[in-house]
């Protein structure tokens, strides 16, 4: 809890961002400064800013399971997904020009589709269940001779629905057809292996996982056939131009560093701390859990309550203290349902009722206690006052 006098402040969205770890911090600190080069240049400068990125490089292709030279960096996760669905569609053109994806995706990798489609590309958007989850069995009957992309993500944002990524990986797989995962939610937070989820292409974000923002990689599969979409230098291997991010990427490295360090750890305290707070919101009349009860990320709670909006929701929670979503980040400014509880089948009034509450490293259990309590006094509030 914050130490502020007054309302406390908890902060219940780690979903949509995490903070800088300090420990990440002082890693990156010198390379904005006495350290400062350009990791193209050939002097000392630039030798020890290529030797950081290389070091990077390596601590986040361990933790996946990669090899260095299969990362990617770019600015983030969206830019990696953008890159991982256009880079792949672009080259296998002549292929065909069909992709499959979920219900469910981020915008990140729904509107990169929606852009192929303009241009004459065809998408099939495979449902999921009630809880969230896609059937592989629908990825195996949506292949088709002409796809030559599946994109199914690791974990949701939303509603931190775990995939049977490996499944659909084996899938693609046996077709041959490349296979595209964003598991920006899971990397850090579970164990994650490029080649046991039998993935081609793998986004990643740091700001996610307790580093900095603008900063995340595409891991490429040796042999995957990609088209670069960002022009310019020979930067990444000739495939993303750009001066590199140097403190960005030493700080992506270091978090994930952390992150596989303590994950064991970590992700059994969130766990429990989820399933404390689960258990004792749906002690709350009319409410319901979104999202499928065990297979789910180790920190996300997602919750509606009969009778309430999430904008209001989100809003009494935040006089109180507690900042929590009432969707994904990237579209909490709209008033819509999120396009992933409509997937999901909730009905309309439902799904208006949601709130998500993603915990993280500065949770604790008396957090959870007091975000309890603001949830049980909003919900009391919107009810009483409608
Ligand atoms: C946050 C997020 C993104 C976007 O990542 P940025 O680095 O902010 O661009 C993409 N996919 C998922 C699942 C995310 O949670």
């Amino acid at each position: 809890m914050g130490q502020e006098t007054g309302t406390p402040r908890v902060y219940m969205d780690h979903a949509a961002t995490t903070p800088v770890d300090p420990r990440v911090l002082s890693a990156m600190v010198p390379y904005f400064t006495e350290r400062a080069g350009n990791a193209s240049s050939l002097h000392r400068f630039g030798q020890e800013a290529r030797d950081a990125v290389e070091s990077a490089r390596a601590e986040v292709a361990a933790t996946i399971g990669a090899q260095p030279a299969e990362i990617v960096f770019t600015s983030g996760a969206t830019e990696a997904d953008n890159l991982a669905v256009l880079g792949v569609a672009l080259a296998l053109e002549r292929r065909g020009r069909h992709i499959v994806t979920s219900t469910i995706e981020h915008h990140a990798v729904l509107e990169a589709c929606r852009f192929l489609e303009r241009w004459g590309y065809e998408v099939t958007y495979v449902p999921v269940d009630g809880r969230g989850i896609v059937d592989p069995g629908d990825v195996g009957r949506a292949l088709r001779a002409d796809t030559v992309l599946v994109s199914v993500m690791a974990a949701n944002n939303e509603i931190g629905t775990l995939q049977p990524v490996a499944e659909i990986g084996r899938i693609a797989r046996a077709r041959g057809i490349p296979f595209h995962t964003d598991a920006t939610q899971m990397v850090g937070a579970l164990p994650v292996h490029v080649d046991d989820l039998c993935v081609d292409l793998l986004s990643m974000s740091a700001h996610k996982r307790y580093g900095p923002k603008g900063v995340g990689a595409l891991y490429v599969r040796s042999g995957t056939p990609l088209t670069r979409t960002q022009h310019g230098g020979s930067h990444e291997r000739g495939r993303r131009g750009g001066t590199e991010n140097v403190p960005g990427i030493v700080g992506f490295g270091a978090a994930l560093r952390i992150a596989r360090e303590e994950m064991d750890r970590e992700s059994a305290r969130l766990g429990a701390l989820r399933d404390r707070m689960i258990r004792e919101a749906l002690a709350i009349p009319g409410a319901r859990l979104n999202g499928d009860p065990g297979r789910r990320l180790p920190n996300n709670v997602n919750l509606s309550f009969e009778g309430t909006d999430s904008q209001s929701l989100v809003i009494g929670l935040d006089l109180r203290g507690v900042a929590a979503s009432s969707g994904s980040a990237c579209t909490s400014g709209s008033l819509e349902p999120s396009h992933v509880l409509l997937a999901l089948g909730l009905p309309a009034e439902v799904a208006a009722g949601a709130v998500r509450l993603t915990l993280g490293r500065g949770t604790s259990d008396a957090d959870v206690g007091y975000a309890l309590q603001a949830l049980r006094d909003v919900v009391t509030g919107l009810r009483q006052a409608a």
